[in-house]
């Protein structure tokens, strides 16, 4: 279960956790991120040029709000910094390991969970950080859902290949197929061995509040999805 704060959806899970600000915007947070995000305690918002890899950067107190990072997951353990992906029908998932007070943020297309960035981005957090999958929480937030995520047989081909067990994500529809990629990243986590997993059961193309890749067409804006640590001073 979610709940909307100032048109940013919240969960839960992360809303247990005092110190992090975190969120999945939508198209009705009109006011720039960079905003709000100074008004919660955080002075600067780390994002990347996506490219729909599974390439994940460890962030650090010295990496520029203005860096032309490429990749498609951020993880980050210091204060006062944020670290957001931007979505319009991709997958957000933001992590977060109490533990350690590690945060993660990750954009997960077909693409990229094909290439198995969450599965990377775990890995990073488990060698970079020590952390314990039995530590994380994990939140996949609103993205393109199984009753709208039609693909051509070749892309459905190149998942049946990977995953071994494809009931539950992937079926046969019309000439094409269903994917269901939240489910599928959920697996991968589970796999991982995160089992606090929340699923926002939001999907982006049937939902007019997000912007949308397969609404809208190529051009379309995206929507923001970030977490970070406060600073102890900063926020409220
Ligand atoms: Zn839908």
């Amino acid at each position: 279960m979610s709940k909307q704060s100032d048109n940013i959806l919240i969960s839960e899970q992360l809303s247990e956790y005092s110190e992090l600000v975190y969120g999945f915007c939508n198209r009705n947070n009109s006011y720039d991120s960079y905003c709000f995000i100074n008004l919660m305690g955080i002075s600067k918002l780390i994002k990347l040029k996506q490219i729909h890899s599974n390439i994940v950067h460890d962030v650090d107190c010295n990496t520029e709000q203005e860096s032309d990072l490429q990749g498609d997951a951020l993880v980050c353990g210091y204060r006062g910094i944020c670290i957001g992906v931007y979505t319009a029908d991709c997958i957000p998932i933001l992590l977060y390991d109490k533990q350690h007070c590690i945060v993660a943020a990750v954009h997960a297309g077909w693409r990229g969970t094909l290439k198995g960035v969450i599965s990377e981005t775990l890995k990073n957090m488990k060698l970079n950080h020590n952390s314990d999958p039995a530590d994380i929480v994990s939140v996949i937030g609103p993205g393109i859902g199984k009753c709208c995520f039609e693909v051509d047989k070749d892309v459905a081909i190149k998942f049946i290949e990977k995953f071994q067990e494809t009931d539950n994500f992937i079926n046969p529809y019309n000439s094409k197929f269903i994917l269901d990629l939240q489910h599928i990243n959920k697996e991968m986590l589970k796999k991982e061995g995160v089992n606090n997993i929340e699923v926002i059961d939001i999907c982006t193309k049937c939902d007019t509040n997000y912007y949308s890749y397969r609404r809208e067409g190529q051009g379309v804006e995206s929507q923001l999805s970030f977490i970070g640590l406060r600073n102890h001073s900063g926020g409220n």
